[in-house]
């Protein structure tokens, strides 16, 4: 039995096709153009493959609430030609498989707790940091999805002393994305964020602001583990030195044994950039049994 796998991103869409144990048989890759261009070419690509259920993760904001009108919907995104677009009604009417559907960033912890190193866990959070900033909360054994969904990337931040950066979120400046995402590196130094791997400087404040991120996380959703994705990450001198802003701002004030080994609590991703892949077969095992 095979499943379908795609994990719908602001640039890209990804459609595989997997096994139940996680072996990725089949992969494209497909430009995220506009719904008339992209659509119909991910819909040929599932088409005659006998999947039995398929799993989405989507860039979004997107509609998650099962009961609403516009459930499966992507809605509000900057992306003008995708606003209000339908893609979970369009993909399952074409397919007419059971599907899943969840946010990207939900998806790639899926993944991550299904198949990689986070699997066992009830309580984590992926966050994925590289053309935006986006988490993914498991929350007691269930993905978090609340009155919307969680928007981690937006969380407002204290500016580091020595950044005088006014961050780029058209909608908040100085939040988490505006600040610490690739572009928001970009705009600050004027050169792509992986041409600055040589300059202490550009990680302490990079650190500053993500180890502020996950210090908010651990005190309003109590992970287990945070799994930091994204190509941002694939820096990973980023590693200890965010452990250690981690450590510095909580300052001491919550005492667990998760906390006690940073080295094993804050993480990359595992799954070499297959996490999000991995976490749509998870979607489509679910819808499969109704889950
Ligand atoms: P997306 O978020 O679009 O799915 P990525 O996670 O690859 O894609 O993120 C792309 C962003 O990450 C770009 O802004 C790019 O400059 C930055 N980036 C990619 N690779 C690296 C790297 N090795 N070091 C630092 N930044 C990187
Ligand atoms: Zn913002």
């Amino acid at each position: 039995m095979v499943y379908g796998a795609l994990e719908a991103g602001g640039t890209k869409m990804i459609c595989a096709i997997c096994k139940e144990n996680g072996e990725i048989l089949e992969q494209v890759s497909i430009p995220t153009s506009s719904p008339d261009e992209t659509m119909p070419r991910v819909i040929d690509f599932f088409k005659d493959k006998g999947i039995a259920a398929l799993g989405v993760a989507c860039f979004g904001p997107i509609d998650l609430d099962k009961s609403s009108e516009t459930y499966g919907y992507i809605t509000s995104t900057p992306k003008v030609k995708w606003q209000n677009y339908p893609i979970l009604p369009v993909i399952e009417k074409a397919l007419s498989v059971p599907a899943g559907f969840d946010t990207d960033v939900n998806g790639s912890l899926l993944g991550e707790v299904s198949f990689g190193s986070g699997r066992g866990l009830e309580n984590a959070v992926y966050i994925t940091i590289g053309t935006g900033i986006g988490g993914g909360v498991l929350s007691n054994g269930k993905l978090l999805h609340g009155m919307l969904h969680p928007e981690l990337g937006h969380m407002i931040l204290v500016p580091h002393e020595k950044d005088h950066f006014q961050g780029i979120c058209p909608f908040h400046k100085n939040c988490f994305e505006g600040m610490a995402s690739g572009p928001a590196m970009e705009a600050r130094y004027g050169k792509k964020a992986d041409s600055l791997s040589g300059i202490p400087l550009v990680w302490e404040i990079e650190a500053y602001y993500i180890g502020q991120a996950l210090c908010n996380i651990i005190l309003t959703l109590s992970p287990e583990r945070i799994i930091l994705g994204g190509g941002v990450m694939h820096q990973m001198q980023l590693f200890p030195l965010i452990r250690k802003q981690v450590k510095e701002q909580l300052n001491g004030y919550i005492k667990t044994k998760e906390l006690a080994d940073l080295d094993n609590y804050i993480v990359p991703a595992s799954l070499n950039d297959n996490q999000g892949v991995l976490g749509c077969l998870q979607l489509a095992i679910n819808a499969r049994k109704g889950k």
